[in-house]
């Protein structure tokens, strides 16, 4: 189902009043987790007046390690659509078992599976069941016809609304987070007719690094990117190194602008 000999055409995933894949750019911005009210509300106005189109914001986080914050959970979730509320911006957030997506996927507009859940099968199979837009992230070390393969689960149930996102796998190199696979956009848009946007915040860990990702994920074709974004990154609670403040994500917008079609 996701292969493009049998669908030749792009896939335009709706949510909301926005859109993902077709001619313009989806932008997707918001912090790594959300930590509190002023926080993520404060965040959602200021990427909406800079021009992105989704608020991102985790509230399950899938941690490394349990002793760090594991994200405000159902609270975080509530915050997330006080955000929406307040912006009118559709909300972007990862759930990580089958119980939170059936608890709460009515709350939220594009479902995110996170990288670590990529080959969670039961999940996915979940993910099949609804009809909510799913952003599937590739996983660690996967594959493209992984990521691809695990697209099928989502699809093979029913569910065709799937964005694939590129965000960074590990290789050798330790310099950044992970390795940014800009040749796996250009492999998947070959290959599948869904849309693919890139997370460059995830591929390369480090805020310096954001903006030029960016462009370099458009230039090659990305369908939109997810950026992380925070007011304050040096006291964040999750991924500060890798997150910019709110002027500098203005700043990348305008020059996004310059190569690309956004509203
Ligand atoms: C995230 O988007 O905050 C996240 C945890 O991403 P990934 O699953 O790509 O590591
Ligand atoms: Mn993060």
């Amino acid at each position: 189902k996701a292969n493009r000999t049998f669908h030749p055409e792009n896939t335009v995933i709706r949510a909301g009043s926005e859109t993902i894949g077709g001619n313009q750019l989806a932008i997707i911005a918001g912090p790594c987790s959300v930590e509190s009210q002023e926080q993520i509300v404060g965040i959602a106005q200021e990427v909406k007046a800079a021009g992105a189109g989704f608020l991102r914001g985790g509230a399950f986080k899938p941690r490394s390690s349990p002793y760090s914050f594991q994200g405000m959970q159902q609270e975080g979730l509530e915050l997330l659509k006080l955000a929406r509320e307040a912006t009118g911006l559709p909300i972007v957030t990862e759930i990580m078992s089958v119980k939170q997506l059936e608890d709460h996927h009515e709350d939220i507009d594009v479902i995110q599976i996170g990288a670590r859940n990529m080959q969670n099968f039961d999940l996915l199979k979940a993910a099949g069941q609804i009809e909510k837009p799913i952003l599937l992230k590739r996983g660690l070390s996967a594959t493209i016809e992984e990521l691809l393969m695990s697209a099928e689960y989502i699809m093979a149930g029913g569910n065709e609304n799937v964005v694939l996102c590129e965000r960074g796998i590990r290789t050798f190199e330790t310099y950044t987070r992970n390795t940014l696979d800009l040749s796996a956009v250009l492999a998947i848009k070959r290959l599948s007719h869904l849309p693919v946007i890139v997370d460059p915040s995830h591929a390369a860990g480090l805020w310096w690094m954001v903006e030029s990702l960016s462009k370099a994920a458009v230039a090659v074709g990305a369908d939109g990117v997810i950026i992380e974004v925070h007011q304050d990154p040096s006291n964040a609670k999750c991924d500060g190194q890798q997150s910019i403040k709110p002027e500098r994500f203005t700043a990348l917008m305008q020059s996004l602008r310059a190569i690309a079609h956004i509203e």
